[in-house]
């Protein structure tokens, strides 16, 4: 398999493709301060959709297990990744900056002849992460285990965020 596909995404949206993969959670060295381990892996699901709101768009489904760190005994915490994301592919960062601010609408992203398809899936991922995941009940808490503060990967998500808008 391919690991490192690379797209060209109004071509891909345009003709209606659909591409099939998936990751261990190593490939995705963005995330590592967020995991346990690296045990676990990510499927890829995506389709080019042609006209979504009048623009062309990528479907992505991704499915997996990652080990978070339960932020309050710091054990590992089995995490199910199910992102199901429309996002809508722009030509620019101007266009996406031109369009009214829809915070329950889909996400926009700046289309390119080469998407390398790992990074924005590292993306979503970093989006659909819990920041501060905590088992429901912890299995032998630890008395006076600190809640961590501000992780880097928080800032890390936040910059995802930030190139978004
Ligand atoms: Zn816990």
């Amino acid at each position: 398999m391919q690991r490192r596909p690379v797209i060209d995404g109004l071509e891909f949206a345009r003709a209606g493709s659909t591409w099939f993969g998936a990751w261990p959670a190593s490939d995705f060295p963005r995330l590592r301060d967020a995991l346990h381990s690296d045990e676990g892996a990510i499927a890829c699901e995506l389709r080019g959709v042609p006209e979504v709101r009048g623009n062309p768009a990528l479907h992505l489904r991704l499915n997996g297990v990652l080990q978070l760190t339960c932020q309050r005994c710091l054990e590992p915490l089995a995490f199910t990744v199910a992102v199901d994301a429309t996002l809508l592919l722009a030509r620019s960062q101007a266009q996406i900056d031109a369009e009214p601010f829809d915070a329950e609408g889909p996400e926009w992203i700046v289309a390119d002849r080469e998407m390398q398809l790992h990074l924005l899936v590292e993306d979503e991922l970093l989006l659909a992460l819990p920041l501060a995941p905590r088992h429901e009940r912890c299995a032998g808490v630890r008395v006076g285990a600190r809640e961590r503060g501000r992780s880097p990967f928080a800032e890390l998500r936040e910059q995802v965020r930030a190139g978004r808008r």
